[in-house]
This record gives structure tokens, C-alpha cells and sequence, in this order.
């Protein structure tokens, strides 16, 4: 007999009992894929926290590892016909799993302690940069190759104020990709908006630490951001923290991720950029595809300039999933050895024509496969698109 257990009471029975347990997510789960076990897809997980909640099973370390590798990309939720709002049951599971045990977070608290502080991060980015540079630390570990110099913005102004944005800039994506909100200026610039930069002081929008299970830390920072004055709509080119940001600043501001901003100009865009010779292969971020819905208008940006290649997984996850592959580094590696199993399928089906660069819309995605030692240049869509600008609205910036 069913007694209730202490544990998950967050979770919601209803949101669990709209499972009915048909695995057709089954294949959009990256985790199942990589170990083709029940208790490791959204419908052995869902099982799983619902037996632990009532008592029917106990909540053993393999229980907790079953609980712990779920990436939380959510491609489990545009493929549920129930519709299964697998993130309402799994965040508040994770967040409890790192309440009852901080102990063996240490590490990866460290580590968004030092996210949250932008001097700190971009002080150990270099010392990790440099580590990787006089190989004391492994190439394969996900750290970008950040200049001493740190790039200003140079806000061109002059355009009407009716169309002003804020570029939110957060923390991983300003320390490691600056040149993507550089880019992401010049773009928006040349539509005629206004650009305001939100920079260190705005503070960062709490994605990481939600995701890892730290609600309250996240929490808190949505509430100081949620503060902060700000034009009404913000712009932002870190899918994870647009995805995150809509939800925080639901009821006060606009919230776009700059995909979603660029293709409402799709038409402007056709006239400002020029026609090149390269071949972009597309990988889309869980968060802006899964998350946002945001898939096609990645593509259409891209085509104006480039011939598309696309990769035929249907999203799967890449494993970088936030944290993820910091916390869980054998699941996300075993997860990203299959994503790029199949990009180097397209690559090689595009010979002898070749693929010159691979396009990811967030900081996560772009330095996980960065690490995984395929030779290709892989960059934010943003940056190839300022690329393209005809000369006389572009600021030189070509990489
Ligand atoms: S989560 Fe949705 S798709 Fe998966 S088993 Fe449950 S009802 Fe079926
Ligand atoms: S969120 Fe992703 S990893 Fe987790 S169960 Fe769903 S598809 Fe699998």
C-alpha cells in the first residue's frame, strides 16, 4: 500500500497524471537515446518522481542519477500529444534535490558564484584561456579563446527614439562573446533602432542557476533585475537567458530573443545584406526552439546570405544544457559524441562542397561543440549576419 513520502510534494499530481505513459517522447530525449533506458526518458523520470512522491519507491542514488542527468532541454515537451508541461514537474524536483544535499553542489556553486560576478568571471576565463593555450588544461574543455583587450561597444546613435532597445548583455555571453553583442548592435543600428547597452550593473537573469536547481539564488536575481529601469522592450542573443527573461519580465517589458527580433525586418534585411558564397550548417539551441518555438526564422535570416545546411535530429540536444555539462560531464559528452555524429553526417554528405560554419544562437551550445574537436568554425548567427552587411552599414567588423 501507497504511503506519502516526504519527498517532491512540490509537484504537482495533476501535471503528473496527464502522462499516460505512450513514449512517444521517447526519441526526443537525448538521455533515453544515449542509454536506452526508460528510467532515463521524460516518461521513466515522470514514473519515477511520481512513486518516489507517494511513497511507493524509495528514492535510492539511482533514483537520484535518473533525476539528476535530465538536461532539462524540454524536447520532450512539443513532442508530448498529452501535453505534458514536463518543465512544471522537473524544476521543482531538481530545486528540492539541491536543497536537501548543498554539499554536493560545492563545486558547481563555485562556479555560478563566479558567473554572477562579472569581474571574477572574466578574470578566470583568461587564466583558463591561457591555461588551455600552454596546455595545462585539456583542449576539449569548453573555454573560449577571450582577447586581454576587452572590445568597447561604439554606439553609432542618431536614430529615433520611438525605436529604442536594450541590448541585455548577462554575464557568460559579455564575457565570452562580446562580439556577438557587438554584432548584434551593428545589426540593429542599421534596422534604425536605438541601441542601450544594459552592461555589468543590470545584473544577470538567474537562467544558469535556475536551471542547476538554485531557485532561490535565481529568484533573487529575477527580483533585482525585475527592479531595474529599462527601455520597454529588450532585446537579448543568449537563447537560454531570452527563454529565461520572458518569463521574469512577463507583465513589464517586451522581451525578444534577437532571432525573433531580425525576422520581423526580414524584408529590410533582404535589402541591407549582400549575397555570399559560404554554406552555414544550423544547430538550434534547445531553449530557443523547444523553449521559445523559435526555429524557421533562424534559417530565413540566414538564408538571405547563405545556402543552409540542417542537420536531420529533430533538435536533439547537444548536451550542454546550462551547467549541465559541468555538473554531469559523462552524460553530456555521451549526449554531444551523437550531435556531432550527426553533424559531421551533413558535413560529409555536403563534400566535396563545404560546410564553413556551424550557427548556434547560445554561448552553451556554441563552447560545448567548440570543445568537442570538430574542425569548424562555429559562431553565433548574429555575428554572420553583421558580416553580410553591405559595406556602408557595416563597421568594418569582419572576423
Ligand atoms: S510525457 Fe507525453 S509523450 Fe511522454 S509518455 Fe507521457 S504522455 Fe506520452
Ligand atoms: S527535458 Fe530533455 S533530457 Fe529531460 S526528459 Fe525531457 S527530453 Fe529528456
Amino acid at each position: 500500500m501507497s504511503t506519502v513520502s516526504g519527498f517532491f510534494q512540490a509537484v504537482n499530481e495533476e501535471d503528473l497524471n496527464t502522462c499516460v505513459n505512450c513514449g512517444l517522447c521517447l526519441p526526443h530525449c537525448p538521455t533515453y537515446r544515449v542509454t536506452g533506458e526508460d528510467m532515463f526518458s521524460p516518461r521513466g523520470r515522470i514514473n519515477l518522481i511520481r512513486s518516489v512522491k507517494t511513497g511507493d519507491l524509495e528514492l535510492t542514488k539511482e533514483v537520484v542519477h535518473a533525476l539528476d542527468t535530465c538536461i532539462q532541454c524540454m524536447g520532450c515537451e512539443p513532442a508530448c500529444p498529452s501535453g505534458v508541461q514536463y518543465h512544471s514537474i522537473i524544476s521543482p524536483v531538481k530545486a528540492e534535490l539541491h536543497d536537501r544535499w548543498k554539499w554536493r553542489d560545492v563545486p558547481l556553486r563555485c562556479g555560478l558564484y563566479i558567473v554572477t560576478h562579472m569581474r571574477y568571471l572574466r578574470f578566470f576565463t583568461r587564466v583558463l584561456s591561457v591555461a588551455q593555450k600552454i596546455k595545462l588544461v585539456p583542449k576539449r574543455l569548453p573555454v573560449p579563446q577571450v582577447s586581454f583587450r576587452r572590445r568597447s561597444f561604439q554606439l553609432r546613435g542618431g536614430n529615433t527614439s520611438d525605436k529604442e532597445v536594450l541590448l541585455f548583455t548577462g554575464c557568460v555571453m559579455d564575457a565570452w562573446y562580446r562580439k556577438v553583442h557587438i554584432d548584434t548592435v551593428t545589426l540593429l543600428e542599421a534596422l534604425g533602432y536605438s541601441v542601450k547597452i544594459s552592461g555589468d550593473d543590470f545584473g544577470c537573469c538567474g537562467a544558469l542557476h535556475e536551471h542547476a536547481g538554485f531557485a532561490r539564488s535565481a529568484k533573487k536575481m529575477q527580483r533585482n533585475l525585475s527592479r531595474r529601469k529599462s527601455p520597454q522592450t529588450i532585446v537579448v542573443n543568449s537563447a537560454g537567458c531570452s527563454a529565461s527573461l520572458k518569463n521574469t519580465l512577463a507583465t513589464t517589458h517586451v522581451v525578444l530573443d534577437i532571432n525573433e527580433l531580425l525576422y520581423r525586418h526580414l524584408s529590410d534585411l533582404e535589402e541591407l545584406l549582400v549575397q555570399r558564397k559560404e554554406t552555414v550548417l544550423v544547430q538550434e539551441p534547445c531553449h530557443l526552439r523547444h523553449v521559445q518555438g523559435i526555429s524557421h526564422e533562424v534559417n530565413e535570416l540566414l538564408k538571405i546570405s547563405f545556402t543552409i545546411a540542417q542537420l536531420a535530429d529533430d533538435g536533439l540536444c547537444c548536451g550542454a544544457g546550462g551547467s549541465f555539462s559541468f555538473s554531469q560531464p559523462e552524460m553530456a559528452t555521451a549526449v554531444r559524441v551523437r550531435k556531432v555524429a550527426e553533424m559531421e553526417r551533413v558535413i560529409e554528405l555536403g563534400s566535396p562542397k563545404a560546410i564553413h560554419y556551424v550557427a548556434s544562437a547560445n554561448p552553451g551550445c556554441l563552447s560545448f561543440l567548440s570543445g568537442s574537436g570538430i574542425n569548424i568554425e562555429m559562431v553565433h548567427p548574429v555575428t554572420l549576419l553583421a558580416q553580410s552587411l553591405a559595406s556602408e552599414y557595416s563597421k568594418g567588423d569582419k572576423q
